[in-house]
This record gives C-alpha cells, structure tokens and sequence, in this order.
C-alpha cells in the first residue's frame, strides 16, 4: 500500500467552519480594483480568504499576464483593509520567495503547473521548513498520479497544510463546461485520501458565471470543504477570464442561496432509516454480483462453443441487438441511456475477455 499524506487541516488553521470560501479576482489588475473588489467581497461576511493571481499563466501570449512583484503590494493592502488572509498561484521559486517576503498567508499551484514535475519539485525545494499552507490545482489533463505526485512532493518537504483544488480538466470536445468537472476523479482522490481537503473552483470549472452556483452546490453536496470563486467588481471589464466572474454582490447571492448538508447525521431515526437502506443496497448489489459472475460462465461457455466451431468471438450484429434492446428495456426501467451504454461496454468488454481466454487456452497435452 502506499503512504499516506500527513495531513493538517487548512480550515482549522483559519479557524473557519466547512465549507471554506475564498474569492477574489482572477487577476490583481490595478491597486483600484484589488482592493475595491476585496473590500465588497469582505462585506459579503461570507468570505475567509481572498484570492487574486499576480503572475497569470496565459494559454496565448499577448494577453494580461499579470502585475507581478507590485501586485503583491496590492494584495497585502486589500488584506490589512479588510483583515482576511491572502492567497495567489506559484509557479515557480521566486513567486515562492517573493510571496513569503510579502507575507502571502496561503499559496497555490495553478493547473498548469502541477503537469510539471520539475517545477513542482522547484516549489516544493523553496518551501523546505516554511510552515505556510499550499493548495495543489489538479493538472490540466485528467491524470490524478500526477495530481498526487504533485501533492507527495510538497508533503515531502515538509508541506502538511494541503489542500487540493479541483478546477476541471481541459478538453478539445466543446460542452457546457470551460473544464470537464470530472467529479469521479474528485471523489477517487477523497476516497483515497480521507483527510486531504478538497476546494471547488467552479469558476474555472464553468467558464461561465451562469453555472456558478450550479457547480458550486454540487461540490457541497459531494462533501467538498470549499469553494474558490472568482469575483471582480466589473466584471465585464475584466482583464482575464471576464466571462466566468462574479460581482461581489452575485457571490453574496450565490453563498446565501447555497445549502451545506452534513456528510452525516448523529439523529438517530436517520441513522437507523439509513441502513436499512444500506442493506437493501448490500443485497441488491449482492445479487448484481452474482448474476454478473452467472452471465460470465455463459460466456465462457459461448467461448468454448464458438472456438470448437471455428467461430470468431465478435459478432457485430448481436452487439448491435445487445445494445439496441437493453437500452430500451434500461429506459423502460427509468434508467438512463449513457448509463446503460456504459454499463454494457463494460459488461461486454469483459465477457470478449473472457471468451478470448478461452479461445487462446492450449488443450492439456495428455
Ligand atoms: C486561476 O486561478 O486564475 C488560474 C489561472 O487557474 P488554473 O490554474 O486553474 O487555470
Ligand atoms: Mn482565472
């Protein structure tokens, strides 16, 4: 099994309760706006941390790519104005250097930054024996070793305050989202990793402030302990990512409209009410269990059958009917369509691999 992480908890750190809320603008554009925008934002009394990127990674060249060194100055003044710890992304020593020497109180590294080993190595290295806590944006691709890499590394040096931020996957396939959520990466790091805390960046995720507090709830409602929300006081007139920003005002609505659900409860009628429930899932999934390993044994049957008949394992037509009748019984059943097609690919993918073992097995020589 492979190490854990050793982890201390960012929330308690602030002293703040679940969910942790920091936003700010995407980036520090003007002393004006930094501090403006901070100032609304902390009278929202919703907000523990302020956020505002000060080197910005820009996919094209030509566009803002931050203020640099003096927009550290900024932020520290939108901090001693409104009394809230600061964060912003480095991505490589001297932005590490630089903020410590500022007085950053949380850093973070951007998406395009965890891709890289070597530079999160750098950041890691320039962090030996500095006790300041760092949240790891997932890469830009969908890779959670790289993601967990990412997060051994800066562990490794001694980094114990993490959190990791999940802020969509790029993708060529255009769709609602800026960033593929990909929520079961998510759930796959919590799962492995119970106590790392785990922020939702939903501005980064939609690309889009339409679907802000739709992916917001969402992340609560998957026990996420945050949410990073971009927030600028113009939007509109923003010099990166204006489309997926908020006015402090619509993040005060957005915070206030959102429910956060207990990932458990101690009431005992819900407590007893939920495991009854839970047994009949233990059954169900018991009896799915079986009947997969029965429909299994067919297979291998049909592969003994189609291998003494010279027969290849594939038939496209009786796929094509597989398909075509299940997902109609499935829909019947209320069941969905993408989830039945996965399903039976799955299912499929496996009974071929069953098959082709036998149709590969050499006879006993006797
Ligand atoms: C950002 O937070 O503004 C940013 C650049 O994010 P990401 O690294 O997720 O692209
Ligand atoms: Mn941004």
């Amino acid at each position: 099994m492979k190490k854990g992480l050793e982890l201390e908890s960012i929330a308690n750190w602030l002293n703040v309760k679940k969910p942790i809320i920091i936003s700010g603008p995407c980036s520090a554009e003007t002393e004006e706006q930094m501090v403006a925008t901070a100032k609304q934002i902390a009278a929202t009394g919703k907000v523990h941390a302020l956020r505002a990127g000060i080197w910005k990674p820009r996919t094209r060249p030509g566009q803002y790519e931050g203020a640099g060194d003096v927009g550290l100055n900024w932020l520290m003044t939108a901090k001693k104005e409104t009394g809230l710890p600061v964060t912003t992304e480095v991505a490589n020593a001297a932005h590490v250097e630089a903020c410590l020497k500022a007085g950053v109180d949380i850093l973070w590294v951007g998406a395009r930054t965890t891709v890289n080993p070597f530079s999160v190595q750098e950041i890691a290295d320039s962090l030996k024996g500095v006790d300041i806590p760092v949240m790891v944006k997932n890469p830009v691709n969908p890779d959670l070793e790289l993601w967990i890499g990412a997060l051994e590394r800066l562990n490794k040096a001694g980094i114990k305050k993490m959190a990791a931020i999940h802020r969509g996957f790029s993708s060529f396939e255009k769709g609602p989202f800026r960033n593929l959520p990909m929520w079961d990466l998510a759930i796959e790091l919590k799962t492995r990793f119970p106590d790392l805390e785990m922020i939702c960046d939903p501005s980064h995720i939609s690309g889009n402030r339409d679907l802000i507090a739709f992916v917001s709830q969402k992340a609560l409602d998957l026990d996420m302990s945050g949410l990073m929300i971009e927030s600028h006081i113009n939007p509109d007139a923003a010099w990166s990512d204006a489309k997926q920003q908020v006015t402090p005002a619509v993040l005060g609505k957005i915070l206030n409209d959102l429910v956060v659900r207990t990932a458990s409860s101690e009431n005992k009628t819900f407590k007893d009410t939920l495991s009854l429930l839970r047994e009949q899932i233990d059954q169900l999934d018991d009896e799915i269990m079986q009947k997969m390993a029965g429909r299994m044994r067919i297979s291998e049957k049909i592969g003994q059958y189609k291998k003494d008949n010279n027969v290849t394992i594939l038939q496209v037509n009786r796929w094509e009917e597989i398909i075509k009748t299940r997902v109609t019984l499935g829909k019947a059943m209320g069941l969905e369509e993408g989830f039945m097609r996965d399903l039976l690919r799955l299912v499929h993918h496996e009974s071929i691999q069953v098959q082709t073992k036998v149709m590969n097995e050499v006879e006993a020589k006797v």
